[in-house]
């Protein structure tokens, strides 16, 4: 008998167990490690925001795996010792044959002073009620969407806030100016110059200001802080800095700020320790990170449990991470654009922007819930 513990019931770690489920034998143990209880998809914040969508309607009990064969611990993971496969959940000590890790990208508004008094935090689930209520309530004037450290997980996602909130405040004729500002020289630098032209191009036509090189140093009552100048705000909704979490950085994994993989088989430098998703960091031909994002994580899971179950019936492993991707992007109006392609291609990345079209939109939703229905069952 063979056991496996997944750390993280996110996109990897649940696409992750159910891989393991369906290649190992009824007799070995998938185990995962969540201390949320419940999954939901990242794009389904703007729609919360923007209250087109409860996020109830895209929730699901990550228990319902259970029913799938995988053992489900709601709890926290509290230690890593990758050398002998062994972690601690509220300082209980399990043992495995195989390890895969997908904590994920932990969330630091704490690095950038006044976040937390100031800010609205776009990425954090529990803070979805408060934006929603805020955005509702406003009346009008200036709203500032801030990217305030890299990497960040989906970096359509603030543009596409953007567009939205756009457009609700339009249907509603509350005057708005808004302005999106990041640290990066583009939009979206992985898209290369025409694709950031297109979504650029797109934020112009809409009279979105969009603000490069702003890289924000501190927040204070209304106002952002940047190296040089200053931008007012009567709104501000921001993606914080990301780290990884503090328990792998303690397991001495994360040796170069995230963890580092073989980017083909999702190894660490441990045997059998596996490690996809935003907790790694994979890079592209031109050097650059892959973008963090729930398509790869997935993928992610797939590759890691394919191979962890060749090595238990002692097949030499074959599955290997490609980096192919897509995401979409909602413009307003019933449409999306989709960026998709092969992030590791060789020897340039090879990523094509569509779209805009009411299909794509279609096919956003179709993504959600095509998931959430094979994984939890509904
Ligand atoms: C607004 C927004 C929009 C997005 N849109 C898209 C999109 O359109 N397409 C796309 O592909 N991706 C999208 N993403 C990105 C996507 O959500 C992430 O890249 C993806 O969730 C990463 O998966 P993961 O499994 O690596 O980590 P996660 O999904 O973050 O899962 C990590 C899990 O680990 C758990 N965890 C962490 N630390 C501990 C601990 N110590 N103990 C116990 N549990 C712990 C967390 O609770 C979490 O459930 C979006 C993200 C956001 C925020």
């Amino acid at each position: 008998m063979h056991r496996v513990i997944i750390l993280g019931g996110g996109f990897g770690g649940v696409a992750a167990a159910l891989n393991l489920r369906a290649r190992l034998a009824a007799a070995d143990e998938v185990i995962l490690v969540d201390r949320r209880t419940h999954f939901m998809m990242g794009f389904r914040k703007s729609w919360v925001i923007t209250g087109r969508s409860p996020a109830d309607e895209g929730r699901r009990p990550l228990a319902a795996l259970e029913q799938r064969g995988i053992r489900v611990l709601n709890g926290t993971v509290t230690a890593i010792d990758p050398a002998a496969r062994a972690v601690e959940v509220d300082g209980r000590r399990l043992e495995a044959d195989a390890l895969v890790i997908a904590l994920g990208a932990e969330l630091a508004p704490d690095q950038i002073p006044g976040f937390a008094e100031h800010a609205l935090n776009f990425y954090a689930p529990e803070e979805l009620p408060r934006i929603a209520d805020a955005v509702k309530n406003f009346r009008g004037g200036r709203v500032l969407i801030g990217i305030f450290g890299l990497p960040y997980k989906c970096p359509p996602a603030p543009f596409e806030l953007a567009l939205l909130l756009d457009e609700f405040f339009r249907d509603r004729g509350v005057p708005v100016t808004i302005e999106v500002f990041g640290p990066q020289p583009m939009a979206i630098p992985v898209l290369g110059p025409a694709g950031c032209a297109a979504i650029e191009g797109r934020l112009a036509a809409r009279g979105i200001t969009f603000l490069p090189n702003h890289r924000a140093t501190r927040i204070e009552a209304g106002e952002v802080v940047f190296g040089r100048g200053r931008r007012t705000f009567d709104l501000l909704i921001g993606v914080p800095p990301h780290r990884v979490p503090a328990v792998v950085s303690r397991s001495g994994l994360a040796t170069n700020g995230w963890v580092t993989v073989n980017p083909e088989t999702l190894e660490t430098g441990f045997p059998d320790v596996y490690a996809i998703g935003d907790v790694t960091e994979v890079l592209m031909a031109d050097g650059r990170p892959l973008p963090k994002a729930g398509v790869f994580a997935e993928a992610g899971g797939e590759v890691a449990a394919a191979r962890i179950a060749a090595r238990f019936a002692g097949r030499q492993p074959e599955e290997t991470f490609a980096g192919n991707g897509h995401c979409y992007l909602e413009v307003g109006g019933g449409e999306a654009m989709v960026v998709r392609g092969g992030f590791l291609a060789k020897p340039a990345p090879a990523i094509e922007v569509l779209g805009p079209s009411p299909g794509y939109l279609r096919e956003k939703y179709e993504f959600e819930r095509r998931r959430l229905e094979t994984w939890f069952g509904d």
